[in-house]
């Protein structure tokens, strides 16, 4: 709220706004108004709106019905998560730790300091621990979260050159998602097996052995069918924290078309994502996951991503959790 309060005797008049994210108390100019200025600390704008954070969100609040079909699925695997535990030991999880600790800037109170209070407002709205963060120079758009004993978010500096401060709440924050719905694990496991795809790679491997059990096991094919749709789960993660559907819209709308925003409408887009989920029944959205599959592709399509987050939004399911917790 901006108050007017009184200094020296009531001589100066000064306003204040504390920001509703990260609690930091903001001088502003006289005749402020919502949005016409950022936080000095995280950078995301100043308003006297509400900002929720959650007491107590499990993640059976927000996971999305694919992400957990298909990982019950997984889960039905016997052994697959010593398996998995085994994969990420010989392969050396721990050897990307040293890769990205040696080659990244780590995210630190000093070291892009409005990166380490957003990470800051993902952690305390959520209720996750906070992760370390680095930020690497690359110019490929992505961000991603590994370490199954110790999780660590990594950004692109591709990524985070193309986002305004509310975007980069909404991709830190769908990061922090996944540690908050438990799917670290499985997550970095599929991101190594994708690695290895390359059968003369996984050859070199120490760990070949595990990798042949792993796809003979069908635990492959199930791992990479279920980390595509986790990503719905943490877009609603996402949306949660920044707490307005069109932030993570307008991000996949980058993630899309680029940043040439000039040319690119917004409402266009989600009518586009309205008409492809009318012509998606059942039986073409399974073709649509092989074909994501098939494709190579990480993250699903935005248009289809922004489709669903924009049903979630107006489906009462997401004024539910934030008025449940
Ligand atoms: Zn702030
Ligand atoms: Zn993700």
């Amino acid at each position: 709220m901006a108050k007017k309060k009184d200094e020296s005797e009531g001589l100066t008049k000064s306003l204040f706004v504390r920001c509703r994210y990260c609690g930091q108390k903001n001088g502003v100019k006289d005749g402020y108004k919502n949005g016409d200025a950022n936080c000095g600390k995280c950078r995301l704008p100043l308003s006297n709106e509400p900002h929720k954070k959650f007491a107590d969100l499990s993640k059976h609040d927000y996971v999305h019905p694919a992400d957990s079909k298909a990982l019950a699925a997984l889960r039905a695997i016997p052994g697959i998560d010593n398996a998995l535990r085994k994969l990420l030991e010989v392969t050396g999880e721990s050897a990307l730790r040293v890769i990205f600790t040696a080659s990244s800037v780590k995210v630190t109170p000093k070291q892009f300091p409005d990166l380490h209070a957003k990470l800051q407002v993902a952690c305390t709205t959520l209720g996750v621990e906070m992760p370390e963060m680095f930020v690497q120079q690359n110019p490929v758009v992505n961000a991603f979260t590994f370490g199954s004993e110790k999780h660590i978010i990594v950004l692109h500096t591709g990524l985070l050159e193309r986002l305004t401060d509310e975007e980069t709440l909404a991709v830190i924050s769908h990061e922090v998602g996944h540690i908050h719905a438990e799917h670290v694990l499985y997550l970095t496991a599929a991101r190594l097996m994708e690695a290895l795809a390359n059968a003369s790679v996984a050859r070199l491997v120490p760990g070949s052995e595990i990798i042949k059990f792993i796809i003979s096991a069908g635990i492959n094919s199930a791992l990479l069918a279920w980390a595509r749709r986790a990503e719905l789960s943490c877009d609603r993660a996402a949306m949660l924290t920044v707490q307005d559907p069109h932030v993570v819209g307008r991000v996949m709308m980058k993630l899309a078309g680029g940043t040439a925003a000039s040319k690119i409408d917004y409402e266009e887009f989600l009518e586009q994502g309205r008409q492809f989920k009318k012509t998606c029944d059942d039986k073409a959205l399974d073709k649509f996951w092989a074909t994501i599959i098939n494709a190579g592709q990480t993250h699903p399509f935005p248009i289809w991503r922004v489709s669903e987050i924009i049903d979630w939004a107006e489906s009462g399911d997401y004024a539910e959790v934030m008025a449940k917790n």
